[in-house]
């Protein structure tokens, strides 16, 4: 089958360098002059055939911007059989005929169910500042997302350092600590606490006490969402000014800031080149991949295979972490 038509949309989470990933497909397909239609608030708009026709003019001035220009959404209709036969039916009436998914986990099982029961080619690209995708080195949004919490870190660091504060930061990760980790490397915390080790809540304290009988008059903890020690990082400051009342212990949470802001400079290489490739594999009749980064190549790993699959903690970078916080 030759492909004339694809169409694209955003689901799930959204994440800086979404647009720039748009603007990516729909040049591409622009210059090998196959159609391209945007689709509106992920599957829930493909449901209610909210679609618009495109050119690589449509994407002007967009590569800057963060979020995502055709909106995203969490459709529960689409998680029935009946929403994504209205789903496919709207396609066909639209002439579609291939589509590229921009979205996480949940986004690529609603893709590959939606090609097992339509036989429809779909190709995923990875948005999700959470960099927990198996198959591809970053995530669009994940180096923006580190940017965005360093400088906030850093901002935190002047007043802790003011007030001999000890700060806990939560960062996002519920179920992975790529960012806690690296933006606690990148900002100097003195401990950063992720969903994949549990040090305890008693070498939480030793490391804490050392780091005051070493001469620290401040400290900062990163705390990924999912982090099991306590229950939450307002629990955590409980627990410390229980055991030791002497400690003046501030929260802050970052929130949603994280997945706002321009893209980097990386995103946007990134998702420009993603683009690329997710249209470009579709037009060799590939489907059921997801565009990836690995050493700095563009690779494709089954659908199937991206979602089973875990992305590991780097091991080497904990070590790192642990040495700096000598
Ligand atoms: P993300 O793609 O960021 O992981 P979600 O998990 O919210 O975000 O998934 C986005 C959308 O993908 C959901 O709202 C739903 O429409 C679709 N989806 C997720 N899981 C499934 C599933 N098991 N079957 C069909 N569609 C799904």
């Amino acid at each position: 089958m030759s492909v004339k038509k694809i169409a694209v949309l955003t689901s799930g989470g959204d994440a800086p360098g979404m647009n720039a990933a748009i603007r990516s497909v729909v040049r591409t397909c622009a210059y090998h002059n196959i159609e391209v239609v945007g689709v509106y608030r992920g599957y829930q708009g493909m449901i209610e055939g909210d679609f618009e026709e495109m050119n690589a003019r449509s994407v002007r001035d967009i590569i800057n911007r963060g979020g995502t220009i055709l909106k995203s959404a969490r459709s529960k209709d689409f998680k029935t059989p009946e929403g994504r036969k209205a789903a496919y039916e709207k396609l066909k009436a639209a002439g579609v005929d291939s589509l590229v998914v921009i979205g996480g986990d949940g986004s690529f099982t609603g893709a590959l169910l939606f090609n097992k029961e339509f036989g429809f080619p779909v190709m995923g690209i990875p948005g999700t500042i959470d960099n927990d995708i198996y198959g591809t080195d970053f995530t669009l949004g994940y180096d923006t997302a580190l940017n965005t919490v360093i400088e906030a870190i850093d901002k935190i660091r002047d007043t802790a350092s003011s007030h001999n504060r000890l700060f806990f930061i939560e960062v996002m990760g519920r179920d992975a600590g790529h960012i806690a980790l690296n933006s606690g490397v990148g900002a100097g915390a003195e401990e950063i606490l992720i969903p994949e080790e549990n040090i305890g809540l008693k070498k939480l304290l030793e490391s804490l006490e050392k780091s005051r009988r070493t001469g620290k008059t401040s400290s900062l903890v990163v705390v990924a969402e999912g982090d099991k020690i306590g229950k939450n990082v307002f629990e955590l400051k409980e627990y410390v000014e229980q055991h030791h009342p002497d400690y003046d212990v501030r929260v802050s949470v970052l929130g949603h800031m994280q997945r706002g802001g321009a893209p980097s400079c990386f995103d946007r290489v990134l998702a420009s080149r993603m683009g690329v490739k997710a249209v470009e594999s579709l037009l060799e009749g590939k489907s059921n991949y997801m565009v990836g980064i690995r050493n700095n190549k563009m690779e494709l790993t089954p659908l199937e295979k991206a979602i089973k699959g875990s992305s590991k903690i780097d091991t080497e970078l904990l070590r790192v972490a642990e040495i700096m916080a000598t």
